[in-house]
């Protein structure tokens, strides 16, 4: 794989690397300097169904879908171990396109193969049932593959949330089309280009580049596309979610998120400080599931606040290839704008800002987007700040004088994705996980996840759930045979 500077990726359609069809290409620079990292294929629509007509055939006439699911399951662990051979590689490449340190790219690369061999051990177990009818009659269930499938992926985890829907969709037997965001699309193009090598007939895993209104719409909309995996945010899963609707496409959207932390008066108050670190600064906070609300007992406000902000004051900014970095820029000056403008907004509506608050400077950061660990205290429940999801380094704090008042602070959202409380009260933490919203709760963590647990939000934060042992399910469609067995032949 090349990473050297002024790199050329293309898309890969059909087990072929191609340009765009008119020829279109974008540059990519690193965030955190500005240093040309690759220039990419910007598709079209055109590229959108050129890809969606080579999974088609493939799908059609490759034996992928037909053979048992055992030769599925070997191609999907070789990709694993192929993957996992070029994991450094990758890690850099991800770090360079995206910004993240590469501490944590590498955490995003082991946690992609740990995830393709566990589906991998999934792939030969799509079964069915037999079900009991009345008279001389066979009834079984059979699960199919649904043919092409679509995954649209965003930038904070690249290659991560790609895998995460792709792996399971291959397994069950589909040929998928991934677009990836046009931002970072580096990662997902490196690790395809694995697929042959893993034994994955050609045109099973296709990568378009490209905007998303053209080239995302483009392959929804396409009457070959069977189901639509969408990672990203609310508003446009919401326009997928309906274009999908028209043509009865099954839709799993993976969408925003505004996290809450409870932390109860009995909790430890230098693990509840580490985790929320995490929570919020990791990846820059440009994560669905940042814990982005801290909800704090008023006993514990101000121990805890000094804390958090020791915890953001001593975090160390910088390009993320540089040792002992804990956090890097955001992904584009775009993005920066917009965290800071909501940053501007918690302080005209009336906050205080305990630390951070602007642009990070220095000599290593004044040619990225840094953000300074931001935390932001009394700013009123109805603003934006503390309503929408910033995606970035912020967090906004509240305090709370009982258990009810907690609950309904936590569940003031429009999303439902992750909700973290900190308790050592058992009591407390089942009878509170339950009287969340939230698709998934954490007590006494930071946010977690792993390839075996389900992953997945409520209300604004999605419909559907990925990860786990019935990840397959989404990405097969159910058929019912009835035999009728006739009456036994006379001897
Ligand atoms: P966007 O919603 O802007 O984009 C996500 C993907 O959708 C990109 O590939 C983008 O392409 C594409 N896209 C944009 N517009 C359309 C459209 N009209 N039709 C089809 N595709 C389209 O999200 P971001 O990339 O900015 O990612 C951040 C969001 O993702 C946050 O809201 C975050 O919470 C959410 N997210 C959710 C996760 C979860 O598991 N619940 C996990 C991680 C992130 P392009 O950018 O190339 O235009």
């Amino acid at each position: 794989m090349a990473t050297s500077t002024g790199d050329r990726y293309e898309m890969i359609i059909g087990g072929r690397e191609v340009p765009a069809a008119r020829g279109d290409r974008t540059p990519l620079t690193d965030p955190a300097t500005g240093a040309p990292v690759a220039s990419v294929a910007l598709g079209s629509r055109d590229d959108a169904a050129a890809a969606m007509e080579a999974a088609e055939r493939a799908f059609r006439e490759s034996n992928w879908a037909a053979d048992d699911g055992a030769r599925r399951a070997k191609a999907l662990a070789k990709l694993a171990a192929l993957l996992e051979a070029q994991a450094d590689a990758i890690a850099r490449l991800e770090t360079r396109n995206m910004g993240k340190p590469l501490r944590e790219s590498k955490g995003d690369l082991s946690y992609v193969v740990r995830s393709l061999e566990y589906v991998s051990g999934l792939a030969d177990k799509v079964e069915g049932e037999t079900i009991p009818v009345p008279g001389a009659r066979f009834d079984y269930t059979v699960r199919e593959p649904l043919g092409v499938t679509v995954h649209i992926a965003p930038w904070n985890y690249p290659l991560l949330l790609s895998v995460r829907s792709l792996a399971p969709a291959l397994a069950a037997g589909n040929a998928v089309v991934l677009k990836p965001a046009s931002l970072t699309p580096l990662s997902a193009i490196a690790f395809a280009r694995l697929a042959r090598d893993a034994g994955i007939p050609d045109g099973i895993l296709n990568v378009v580049v490209g905007p998303g209104r053209e080239v995302g719409e483009a392959l929804v909309e396409d009457p070959r596309c069977a189901s639509v995996t969408f990672t990203g945010s609310t508003d446009v899963g919401r326009r997928i979610a309906e274009l999908a609707a028209q043509r009865f496409v099954p839709a799993t959207m993976e969408l925003g998120g505004k996290g809450p932390v409870i932390v109860f008066p009995d909790a430890d108050l230098d693990r509840v400080a580490r985790g929320i670190g995490f929570g919020i600064f990791g990846n820059a906070g440009q994560m669905c599931w940042a814990a982005s609300r801290l909800i704090v007992h008023e006993s514990l406000r101000a121990p805890l606040l000094e804390r958090v902000r020791a915890v953001a004051e001593g975090l160390k900014l910088g390009p993320g290839l540089e040792e002992g970095v804990d956090m890097g820029p955001l992904v584009s000056a775009e993005h920066r704008e917009k965290v800071l403008g909501y940053v501007e907004d918690a302080r005209s509506s009336g906050g205080t800002v305990v630390t951070g608050g602007g642009p990070a400077r220095g000599p290593k950061l004044d040619a990225g987007h840094f953000v300074q660990p931001t935390v932001l205290a009394d700013v009123p429940p109805s603003s934006r700040a503390v309503r929408e999801e910033i995606f970035g380094p912020v967090l906004s704090v509240s305090s709370f004088a009982d258990t009810e008042e907690a609950i309904r602070a936590a569940n003031d959202t429009p999303y439902g994705l992750l909700a973290a409380l900190w308790t050592r009260d058992l009591g407390t933490a089942h009878s509170v996980a339950r009287r969340l919203e939230a698709g998934m709760v954490v007590v006494n963590e930071a946010p977690l996840s792993f390839p075996q647990t389900p992953f997945g939000g409520f209300k604004g934060s999605g419909v559907g759930f990925e990860q786990g042992t019935r990840s397959l399910e989404p990405y097969t469609r159910r058929k019912n045979v009835s035999v009728n067995l006739g009456a036994p032949k006379k001897k």
